[in-house]
């Protein structure tokens, strides 16, 4: 295919993210063969099948948040599992380095509004324990800085609700059926182990 020259167009032909961490760096709470898999092959199959949905549509000039806010069908499926799965692993770190617990203004406002940072965490996990099927929970914010967890089946994401998507948990078992097999409250509850909240932090703080 002959790329025009026009720099919208380059920017949004979509590609893997890097993980910005070492395959093995997560074990034992994501062992390295799930991140071979989940990086490797089921977002990269997001990323091939969406570029070859936007190719010659005018999908091809936006960006992948308007993808997402803006298509249906396939496209949507794809697009919002692309974002899904960019903002889910870059919040993650080594255990032994990320900081683990928010500061600042995101903070207390999870204070003010679960009582503690415990409270949040045990909500959180159970919305991703009763989650009937694939999709994600999501802590995001509001445009005055109200925070909200939601349950997303299968690709959605909250930006298409308008809220600022800041954390999340994939329950597709993809995510976690080689380390955990069924016991996807197992995983959840070992996964605030790997939670960069600074990540969290800067997304909420942008
Ligand atoms: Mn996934």
């Amino acid at each position: 295919m002959e790329i025009p020259f026009h720099s919208k167009i380059l920017s949004t032909m979509f590609t893997l993210i890097e993980l910005p961490y070492a395959k093995d760096a997560l074990a034992p709470v994501i062992s390295a063969q799930t991140l071979e898999f989940h990086h490797g092959k089921h977002l990269q199959g997001y990323v091939d099948n969406l570029n070859k949905l936007i190719a010659d549509t005018p999908f091809e000039e936006m960006w992948l948040e308007e993808v997402v806010r803006q298509s249906t069908g396939g496209m949507f499926n794809n697009a919002g599992q692309i974002l899904n799965h960019n903002l889910y692993f870059t919040q993650f770190g080594p255990a032994a380095t990320v900081a683990k617990a928010p500061t600042g203004a995101l903070a207390e406002q999870i204070v003010k509004q679960w009582g503690s940072l415990d409270a949040f965490k045990a909500e959180f996990e159970s919305k991703g324990v009763t989650l009937f099927g694939s999709g994600w929970v999501w802590l995001s914010a509001q445009e005055d800085g109200t925070l909200v967890i939601t349950q997303e089946s299968g690709a959605s994401n909250p930006v298409t609700e308008g809220f600022k998507p800041l954390l999340t948990f994939d329950v597709w078992e993809h995510a976690y059926y080689l380390d955990y097999q069924n016991r996807r409250a197992a995983h959840l509850s070992a996964l605030w182990q790997i939670v960069d909240w600074r990540v969290i932090e800067s997304r909420y703080d942008d």
